[in-house]
Formats: C-alpha cells, structure tokens, sequence
C-alpha cells in the first residue's frame, strides 16, 4: 500500500494517526489515509496565505499555461487515477453507456482546459472628460475547497482550477471516504505549482467546519448535502466569506404523450442512473404522461434489466457499488419505504446479499408523491415513475420540492417542451436531455439546492471579488 501524506507548502506532511478507506465493492481497507489535526490544517491555510501574493501577481498567461500544464500531468497518469477512483470511489473504468471512471477522467480534463483558457478582461464602464471607471476582478484569497465522494477527482478540479486560475490560492479537504485520488492528483500538481498554492489536508470529522469558521479562508467552494451547506453559510459568516454552494437536487422530468418512448428511455435511463444515481443532477422524478406511461415503464424496466452491477474492477460490469456503508442504508430504507406504500416494483429493490455495498438497478411505477423516494433525493440506483394526465398538475407536482437543481421536459414539440421548461424552478433546464453539463454553462441550484454557481464565466468570478477603479479627469 502507497503511503499517503498530506501536502502543505509544497512538502508531504506525515500525521501521527491514519484513518481506513474502504473499497465499497469489497468492505476491505485499501489504503491508509493522512489524519490531519486542525493544527495542520491551520499550517496548509498559513502557506496557502503566505503564497498569494506571489500567486495572484503571477501574469494571467502563466497561470492559464500552468493550469493547461496541470490537466496533461493529469491526463498521463490517467489510468492510475482511473484505478484509484475504481479502488476508493467503486465505479467501474468504463462503465454504463462509457460513464464510469474514465469518463470522469475525461470530465477532469475538458474542464482543466477550458478553464485555463477563460478570460476575466477588465471592464471599462465610463472614459470621458469626467472621468474613467474601470471594473476589475481581484482574487479573493484563500479558498477552502470540500468536495464529495462521488465525483471525487472532477468535483475537485471544478473548484481548484477556478481558484487557481483567478489568483486565488487553495487549501482541498476531499471526502473521508475518497481522498486517495485526490491527494494523488494534488501531489501531481505540486509538482508543477509554487508551494503553497495548492494544499491538501484529508481527515475523517474535524475539519470541514473547521474550515468553514476558520479566520483566514476567504471562501468555501462546498459540493454536498443541502444539511451540510446550510451549517457551512453559518459558521462562514464569522469573516463573511463568500460561499459557492452545490448541494443536492431531486431533478423532475416530464415527459409529454408525444414522445418518442423508444428513443428516449435509453437517454432516460443513462441520465438518471449513470454513475450509480450518485449523480447531484442526475433524474430523480420522471413525471410520464399516461398515454405513454405503461411503454415508459417496460421500456426502462428492460434496460434495467440488461446492465450488470458488480464489483468496478471487473471487466464489463455497467454499475458498482454504492459509495460507502450510511449511502447504501439510506438507499435500502427509501426502497423499503416505497414497497410498504404498495408501489410497484418492476426491476430490483432489494440489496444484493454478501459483501459491498450494491444496490440493483430498480425501476418504481405507481408510486406516491408522499413517499421517501419521490420527496427525497435517494442518490442511488433507484428512480421512481411518476404518472400524470394534466400537463399543468404534473408542472405542479416537479415544482413541488424545495429542491431546484435541474429539470428537463422531454417532447417533439420542442417549442411547447422549452416553453415549460423555463417554468420549472431549477438552475438549469434541458429539453430532451438531462444533466447535460458542460465547461461553458454556468450550472448551479436554486431553493434549496445551493447558491452561486460554477463553471464558464461566471462560475470563474465567483472566485473573485470586484475593485471599480475611478480615475478623475480634469
Ligand atoms: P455531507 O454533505 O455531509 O458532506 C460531508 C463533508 O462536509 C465532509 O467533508 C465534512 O467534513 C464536511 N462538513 C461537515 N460539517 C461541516 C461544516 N460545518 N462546515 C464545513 N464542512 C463540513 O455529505 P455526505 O457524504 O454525508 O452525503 C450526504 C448526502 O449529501 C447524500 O446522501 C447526498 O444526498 C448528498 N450529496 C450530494 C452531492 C452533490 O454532488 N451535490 C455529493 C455527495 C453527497 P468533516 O468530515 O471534516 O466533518
């Protein structure tokens, strides 16, 4: 087993105490991970602070060439962090319809690139006889960067590499139940970076909200639990940090009697179950009108029942495991729950017996809106379908949630479908897709599913703060 060390000022760092991580397909301890004190902790903010200066006076050419030089080391060692995710995470290589660890990798890599080549120009908002004003974007400091466990490597270049790129500096405390892939990729970035612009500390507990009242970090990137993100907008108030805030989704879809079912229940499928449903704007309600219902149902149910969950690491396996032991209870409990309402279950349902945390794919028809499944978001292999024959009740009912991710109207009329979509109350709306996300949008929540958002443009200045210079003439 590699020895895992945490990374402050540009050095490995040994801690007196270890924590397990787990392989989910197996139960058996793969690795050993660095247990940071908050004293560490206080040492990877201090360096982080100490380089800014440096950092953010660095010209904006190299700090794009050096975040484009960050996302080839990455792609290099891309089958190591593949078998890593594989190991820690339990997501197969390839995986579902091309979407396991590989294609995650991928992910890490378009947005490294395309966030290295985004621009914040300074704006010139008046030059006249009075005066000339400029609107200029300054990095903000120190980010603090929490990241999940089902996306471990590319939710971490989601909120690094904007940092980064902007003249920010970094201190990253990935999941306890993932951190190998990301102390990997920050040892490979440190390699390229100054010390102390990129710090890692890992730990199982203490940290995060450590993080999130600590004096010295001028943000919180945050992707998790809506639970979590309301506590870290609390305690951030302390130095009024700034938040960017994604956190969870329960993503309607409605799909209207003139869809083609066969061509979109393959589309349907791989967007509400790819990796696993662990997926914050994965389809989590699919509203079917009921001409088409009972087509809908068969069709997914026979996709369901043609993929093979298993162990990630062995060939041609389509879903692994749920990512650790409390996920997997949650998704057993909401799937329990369901059956006791009388729904109807077409495919799967029940746990598989013996070791790992797997869950079947399963398909649910005829199911409440009052259930666990359909208000919660179950974040695991399980979708509930949902029938409607009015088109403005089934708005209602996606609407009905205090969630606000996405949502998506699925239609061949694609004027009515847009024009419904831009009534759901989500952050972003996909017509005839879903969770389709990419470098170049901005994509965040609305309600209850965060704040702020990430990606492009806008997501890069949220990193940063404004300076409006005026310069009087006359
Ligand atoms: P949480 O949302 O609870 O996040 C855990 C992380 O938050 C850990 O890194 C933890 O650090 C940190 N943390 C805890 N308290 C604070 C605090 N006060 N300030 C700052 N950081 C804090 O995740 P779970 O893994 O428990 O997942 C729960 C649910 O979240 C899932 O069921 C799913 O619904 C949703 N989820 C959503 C994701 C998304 O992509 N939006 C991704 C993953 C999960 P420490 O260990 O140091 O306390």
């Amino acid at each position: 087993m590699p020895a895992y060390k945490l990374i402050i000022d540009g050095k490995k760092v040994s801690t007196t105490e270890t924590f397990p991580v787990l392989n989910p397909a197996t139960e058996k301890v793969v690795a050993q991970a660095p247990k940071a004190t908050v004293e560490q902790l206080n040492e990877a903010v201090a360096a982080a602070r100490r380089a800014f200066p440096a950092w953010s006076a660095t010209p904006d050419a190299e700090r794009s060439r050096l975040v484009h030089a960050i996302a080839d080391t990455l792609e290099a060692h891309g089958e190591e962090l593949t078998k890593l995710l594989t190991l820690e995470q339990g997501k197969p290589g390839v995986g579902f319809a091309g979407m396991g660890g590989a294609f995650e990798i991928g992910g890490t890599l378009a947005w490294a690139h395309a966030t290295a080549d985004l621009e914040l120009p300074v704006e010139v908002i008046q030059d006249n006889d009075e005066a000339r004003i400029e609107v200029h974007r300054k990095p903000l400091g120190v980010i603090g960067s929490i990241t999940p466990w089902n996306f471990p490597l590319m939710i971490a270049i989601w909120h690094v590499m904007p940092a980064l790129r902007s003249g920010n500096t970094v201190v990253i405390k990935p999941s306890e139940f993932t951190p190998l892939t990301t102390l990997r990729a920050v040892e490979l970035m440190n390699e390229l970076l100054p010390p102390g612009v990129l710090n890692i500390v890992t730990g199982d507990g203490s940290l995060g909200a450590a993080m999130s009242s600590h004096p010295d970090i001028n943000k919180i990137v945050f992707t998790g639990s809506t639970a979590t993100g309301k506590k870290i907008m609390q305690s951030a108030a302390g130095n009024l940090k700034r938040i960017t805030l994604e956190l969870g989704g329960n993503d309607a879809a409605i799909v209207l009697p003139d869809t083609d079912v066969a061509a979109a229940a393959p589309k349907i499928f791989a967007t509400a179950l790819f990796n696993n449903g662990q997926t914050c704007a994965a389809l989590k309600r699919l509203y079917v009108h009921e001409d088409i219902y009972d087509e809908m149902c068969n069709a997914l149910a026979a996709i369901a029942g043609s993929v093979k969950t298993g162990d990630g690491s062995v060939e041609g396996i389509d879903f692994g495991p749920i990512q650790n032991k409390t996920q997997f209870e949650k998704v057993c409990a909401i799937a329990s729950e369901a059956k006791t309402s009388g729904a109807r279950f077409l495919t799967g349902g029940e746990p598989v017996k013996g070791a790992g945390y797997f869950f079947p794919v399963t398909i649910v028809a005829d199911i409440a809106d009052d259930t666990r499944l359909v208000a919660e978001e179950p974040f695991g292999p399980i979708l509930p379908v949902l029938k409607f024959s009015d088109v403005e009740d089934a708005l209602r009912r996606a609407n009905d949630s205090n969630n606000g991710l996405g949502g998506s109207v699925w239609s061949a009329d694609v004027a009515r479908a847009t024009a419904l979509a831009s009534r759901l109350e989500c952050g972003t709306a996909w017509v005839n897709g879903h969770a389709m996300i990419q470098p170049n949008m901005p994509f965040g929540g609305v309600k209850e599913s965060g704040m702020g958002v990430e990606f492009g443009r806008y997501g890069l200045e949220e990193y940063t703060t404004i300076q409006s210079l005026y310069i009087a003439k006359g």
